[in-house]
């Protein structure tokens, strides 16, 4: 399996290539050259297995001949036997034709776990076999930082730096990234802004020599391998629920449209998927996107589905590339107009097959937290407050959809993690489960440092050589 830039003038790479070094040079993303296919019996062979071999069978296509086939099997048994339930992502029917997915049974309670936890395994796996180290340096406002700092804990060949806000991110997510005591990983609080976290990670991969010292390595969505393994719990769902021979129908919040993006995929590899409804909160770039085809910046402001308060989705790209039939001239054209103008426009004629794939629809806070209390009220189930922005997204676009094809809602996170719109919506936080109940009390190992690239170097620095003195 060969992989190409969304841009159109970077080489095409094998699976381990992409691994590594995520964006492409030509700043586009990396996609699969050609969908690999699954028949209608190799969907309908789905149904009972476990859900390791399920997401195994998805991945191996992508992966090819570049990991060993016992190791890409080793380290899919290895990440979904450490998560804290039997069927990994069950299903939970909560009305006649809906169904939710709960995908909070990771390390770090959201949907990242499922993907992160795989990427940081195949990592090691391919750096080990390289002889070759990374120095993982991220920012994060919440949930993907955790994920990756428990995804990259005992990995021999990663050490993993992530910076976040110092005292803007809630407790729990803070805890689950400074309670983590292993010597490879770090959570920095930075006395600035989410956006001098990200500033000062961009500058450290701008210091060109800096960059290759400490080979430098990203692991946000542009990488395929974190859109890769989230496929696999879209085959799951439908497999479970009678695919091939009845549709399903997803309700998927939004952010960065990776999440969304891995179930277009399934359905490019023949899964049958009627409908894909995105939900976005205030944010709602997307949601406007699919209503009117053109795509237009406005200010960020922040709401209770903080990992949806996003001003562009950066994964919107690999769904462009293909509305574009795969002219990377043409979806560099469009974003470099983007970046200039801070809007473009898909014409009526480009959007043909995806206009009538995806639904959208927006939930402000108010409606959200309606949702998560009139959810509760009617099924005892507490939704996340990302959650609830798809499942308000599914209700609100009904009437556009066939009311025989089942839906399947994802619960992206735990409610636990998001104890302020819990509170608002029905009086009290949600208790964390049982295996992390004593998270908040956890000897926390947490240093700050000034908004200062310097002082990130200088950490850096200091952390790798000692590991390095140490092994
Ligand atoms: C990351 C995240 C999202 C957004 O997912 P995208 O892949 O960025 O669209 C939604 N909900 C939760 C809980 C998340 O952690």
């Amino acid at each position: 399996m060969q992989y190409i830039s969304t841009r159109g003038r970077a080489p095409a790479l094998a699976f381990d290539e992409v691994l590594l070094c995520g964006l492409a040079r030509d700043g586009g993303l990396y996609v699969p050259a050609v969908w690999p296919l699954f028949s209608r019996d190799d969907i309908r062979a789905l149904k009972g297995l476990s859900y390791a071999e399920v997401a195994l069978r998805v991945m191996q296509p992508f992966v090819g001949d570049t990991v060993p086939a016992d190791a890409l099997r080793r380290i899919v048994d290895e990440t979904y036997a450490g998560f804290g339930h039997r069927c990994v992502a069950p299903l939970k029917q909560l009305a006649p034709n809906l169904w939710l997915m709960e995908l909070f049974h990771g390390p770090t309670l959201a949907f990242k776990d499922y993907a992160m936890q795989v990427l940081a395994r195949l990592f090691d796996h391919v750096l080990a076999a390289r002889g070759e180290r990374v120095t993982i340096v991220g920012a994060t406002s919440g949930d993907t930082g955790a994920a990756a700092i428990e995804a990259c804990r005992d990995r021999a060949n990663i050490d993993c730096f992530i910076l976040f806000p110092k005292g803007r991110v809630s407790p729990v997510q803070q805890r689950q990234m400074t309670t983590v005591d292993a010597p490879n990983v770090h959570a920095i609080a930075v006395e600035g802004t989410f956006d001098d976290c990200q500033d000062m990670v961009k500058a450290a991969f701008n210091d060109a020599a800096f960059r290759d010292a400490y080979a430098l390595s990203a692991v946000n969505s542009i990488n395929w391998a974190r859109i890769m393994p989230q496929i696999a719990y879209y085959f799951w769902a439908a497999a479970n629920l009678g695919a091939p021979e009845r549709p399903v129908t997803f309700a998927v919040p939004t952010g960065n449209f990776g999440n969304v993006y891995a179930a277009y995929a399934a359905r490019q590899m023949g899964l049958p998927i009627d409908r894909l409804v995105t939900g976005s909160n205030a944010n709602d770039i997307l949601t406007r996107f699919f209503e009117t085809g053109d795509m237009e910046i406005r200010g960020v402001v922040p709401t209770l589905s903080p990992s949806m308060d996003i001003q562009v989705s950066s994964n919107f790209e690999r769904l462009l590339f293909d509305l574009m039939d795969r002219d990377g001239g043409e979806v560099d054209a469009i974003l470099t107009a983007f970046r200039r103008d801070g809007r473009f426009s898909v014409g009526a004629n480009r959007m043909g097959p995806a206009s009538s794939l995806f639904l959208a629809a927006r939930s402000d806070d108010a409606a959200t937290v309606e949702t998560i209390r009139r959810v509760r009220d009617e099924t005892g189930e507490l939704l996340d407050p990302h959650t609830a922005v798809g499942v308000g997204a599914a209700e609100r676009t009904r009437k556009h959809r066939d009311p025989a094809v089942p839906v399947v809602a994802l619960a992206c996170a735990h409610p636990a993690k998001f104890a302020e719109a819990i509170e608002r919506a029905v009086g009290a936080a949600a208790p964390l489960p049982e295996r992390m109940a004593d998270l908040l009390t956890r000897p926390e190992r947490n240093p700050v440092i000034p908004n200062d690239l310097a002082a990130l170097q200088g950490y850096i620095r200091d952390r790798v050589a000692t590991r390095g003195a140490a092994a």
